[in-house]
C-alpha cells in the first residue's frame, strides 16, 4: 500500500516537475521561433532590393562592364537570389514550427500544375544535359493547397535535376491510384542520379541535412527543401517513400488524398 502510494506521488510530483521545468524552456523556444521568424522577415526587404538593383544593373550596363564585372555580377545575381530562397525557406519553416502557416485548400488540376512546372524547370534540365519527362493522365482534379503543392514539385524536381549527372534522365509521373477503397494521386519523381546512401535516408528529411554537402552548396543547396516537402506533404495527411540506389537513381513517392 505504503510503495503504492509513494509511487503514485512520484509520478504526480514528476509530471508537475516536468511541466514547471518545461515552462521556460518551451518559452525560450517560442522567443527563439519568433526570433528566427522576425529575422527572416527583416532580411526579406534588403535582399529584395539587391536582387531587383543587380538585375536593373545587369539589363541597363550589362555590355559596358568588363568582362571581369560581368562575371562578378553574375555571381552576385546568383547569391542574392539564393539568399532570397534561403530567407523564405527560413521563414515558412518559423512559421510552420509557430503554427501560424495555413494551407488554404482549393480545386484545381494538377496535371495541368505538373505541365506548367516541368516546362518552366526544363531550361535548368538542359543547362545540366538533363532530360525531363512528363508521364501520366491528362487530368487530375486534387483539392489542395495549390502554392505549396507547386513548391513541392518544385523541390522533388529541382533536387532531381541536381543530384543528376549529364546525360541523365528524370521522370515525373502522375497518377490516380486506390488505397483503402479511397482515390488517392500518386507522385513519383525517378532520377538516374548519384543516389543516397542507405544511412542518410533517414535524414534527408530533417533541416539542413546534407548527404553531399560539396554538392548540395554548389548547387545552391540549403539542406531546407525536403524539410519543407515532408511539412508540405503532412499538412496534407499524405505520404512519401524514397527508393535509392548509390550510382544509379533515386525515386520519390508521395500519395496525397485527392479530396
Ligand atoms: P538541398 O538544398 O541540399 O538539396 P534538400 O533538403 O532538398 O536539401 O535535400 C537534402 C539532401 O538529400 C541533399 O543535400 C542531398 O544530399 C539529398 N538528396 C535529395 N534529393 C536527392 C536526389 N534526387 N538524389 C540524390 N540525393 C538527393
Amino acid at each position: 500500500g505504503m510503495s503504492v502510494l509513494f509511487l503514485g506521488v512520484a509520478i504526480v510530483t514528476g509530471q508537475f516537475l516536468t511541466r514547471r521545468a518545461m515552462k521556460p524552456i518551451l518559452r525560450s523556444y517560442e522567443l527563439q521561433n519568433d526570433f528566427l521568424a522576425d529575422a527572416s522577415h527583416e532580411l526579406r526587404t534588403p535582399i529584395s532590393i539587391l536582387n531587383s538593383g543587380l538585375e536593373l544593373i545587369g539589363m541597363e550596363d550589362g555590355d559596358k562592364l568588363s568582362a571581369f564585372s560581368h562575371e562578378l555580377l553574375r555571381d552576385l545575381q546568383k547569391e542574392a537570389k539564393s539568399a532570397a530562397k534561403m530567407v523564405g525557406d527560413l521563414l515558412l519553416l518559423a512559421r510552420t514550427d509557430s503554427g501560424v502557416q495555413e494551407i488554404s485548400m482549393e480545386t484545381f488540376d494538377f496535371s495541368v500544375m505538373a505541365g506548367q512546372v516541368i516546362r518552366s524547370i526544363q531550361g535548368f534540365a538542359e543547362s545540366q544535359q538533363v532530360r525531363l519527362n512528363l508521364h501520366g493522365q491528362d487530368s487530375i482534379m486534387l483539392h489542395a493547397d495549390q502554392e505549396r503543392i507547386k513548391q513541392l514539385l518544385y523541390i522533388l524536381l529541382d533536387n532531381a535535376v541536381k543530384y543528376t549527372p549529364e546525360q541523365g534522365e528524370i521522370t515525373l509521373t502522375v497518377k490516380t491510384t486506390m488505397v483503402d477503397y479511397k482515390p488517392k494521386l500518386c507522385i513519383m519523381v525517378k532520377d538516374t542520379g548519384i543516389g543516397i546512401e542507405s544511412a542518410d535516408l533517414s535524414q534527408i528529411f530533417h533541416r539542413f541535412y546534407r548527404a553531399d554537402k560539396n554538392r548540395s552548396r554548389q548547387s545552391g543547396g540549403t539542406g531546407l527543401g525536403l524539410a519543407i516537402a515532408k511539412w508540405i506533404i503532412d499538412a496534407h495527411r499524405g505520404t512519401i517513400h524514397v527508393e535509392s540506389v548509390p550510382g544509379v537513381g533515386s525515386t520519390f513517392t508521395v500519395i496525397l488524398p485527392i479530396k
